[in-house]
């Protein structure tokens, strides 16, 4: 038994069965015991590997298109350019080296990024050495005297979620309680809640949906910040438009896990409901949900990966090769993640996003 998993039952056999989210956040960001407070999780070494880990390009063209959004803003002289969540700092780092011959870009800009990890922390200081960056303590804590463009990748699935299955006459929620000296999830009684109301033309009895409070109460200084200021929010990862079923996950080196086994040894995830994000941000219009394979391309990939090959050979190449089709492709990361932009009404959209038309066309079943 982890000592994460003492704690908590210490915890539930005081005080009662906690909300997911309560559990979520306890096994990822607990000061001691914590997942990402405790360890470096990217890469072959750790759990997982996110698309900047992958490939330099994810973060060269996010970055052109970072920077092509600012131009389409009038290149304001003085802008925020902000990164929640961001690992190693890999991304931030190569949208730095993307950008440098942008005129003026640099000079414009100041770098703000928000992690709760201290150990993820010091890497991302080492990764961006020499770069003017500082860390705010939470979204509040983002200039708001100047335009904001941020981008967040797979951070908001690492956000706590919670859970509720439909009954007939409410809904019961998720929580984690304690059965056979270890803890396991449980349902409570259903309670009618007013927060799911637009949940019931599209759900029957039993079918689960995810709420996440952390993510809208994220969202909600971004959009405060961009409807006053200008700027863009770039948020990509892994999810759906409305959240659908039960998608809490664990992964311990590279597999599945129970997520209630090895609290804090694993990394807990849900899908993001882009949805929920943009309902957090209603002074903002936001795109149409584009998968990231799509993104990628229109903001030029294939060239850029094209050229990048031109200079390698044998397993490097292989390589470089196996990453486009990771970070592109339909079977690996190229549908599931997908992408949204956020801007102030009357702004144009940055590049490589179409303007929203319609909620996509995806069945519950995709999940
Ligand atoms: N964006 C990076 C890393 C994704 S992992 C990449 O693409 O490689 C998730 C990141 O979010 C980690 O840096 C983790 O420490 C951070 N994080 C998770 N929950 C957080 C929270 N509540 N507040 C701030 N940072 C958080």
């Amino acid at each position: 038994m982890t000592a994460l998993a003492k704690l908590l039952m210490q915890r539930i056999a005081l005080a009662g069965p906690m909300s997911l989210a309560e559990y979520m956040t306890d096994c990822l960001l607990h000061s001691e015991h914590g997942y990402y407070a405790t360890r470096d999780p990217l890469g072959t070494a750790g759990d997982f590997t996110t698309a900047p880990e992958i490939s330099q390009m994810f973060g060269e063209m996010l970055g052109l298109c970072l920077a092509q959004a600012w131009l389409d803003q009038g290149a304001p002289a003085r802008f925020a350019l902000a990164e929640p969540g961001p690992g190693r700092g890999t991304l931030m780092a190569d949208i730095w080296r993307a950008t440098r011959g942008v005129p003026g870009f640099h000079a414009a800009a100041t770098l703000h990024l928000i992690e709760g990890s201290p150990v993820l922390r010091d890497l991302q200081a080492k990764t961006l050495a020499g770069l003017p960056v500082s860390w705010c303590d939470g979204f509040d804590a983002l200039p708001d005297d100047r335009p904001l463009f941020l981008i967040a990748n797979e951070f908001f699935d690492a956000l706590p979620i919670r859970q509720f299955q439909r009954a007939p006459h409410g809904w019961r929620e998720m929580v984690v309680g304690l059965k056979d000296g270890a803890l396991r999830p449980g349902l409570t009684e259903a309670v009618p809640l007013a927060d799911l109301d637009h949940r019931l033309d599209d759900t029957q009895d039993g079918d689960v949906v995810e709420t996440s409070a952390a993510a809208a109460a994220a969202m909600q200084p971004i959009a405060e910040r961009i409807a006053a200021q200008g700027g863009v929010a770039l948020v990509i990862d892994y999810g759906h438009w409305r959240s659908r079923g039960d998608t809490f996950q664990a992964l311990e080196n590279h597999a599945y896990a129970d997520p209630f086994a090895h609290p804090g040894l694993a990394d807990l995830t849900a899908h993001v409901d882009f949805e929920a994000l943009a309902r957090a941000a209603p002074q903002l219009v936001h795109s149409a949900l584009t998968p990231q394979g799509d993104l990628l391309k229109a903001l030029g990939i294939e060239a850029r990966a094209a050229r990048l090959a031109q200079s390698l050979t044998g397993s490097a190449l292989d390589s470089h090769l196996a990453a486009y089709h990771r970070l592109t492709d339909a079977t690996e990361m190229g549908t599931l993640f997908k992408a949204l932009a956020f801007v102030a009404p009357d702004t144009p959209l940055p590049p490589g996003f179409a303007p929203w038309s319609a909620p996509p066309n995806e069945a519950w079943n995709d999940a």
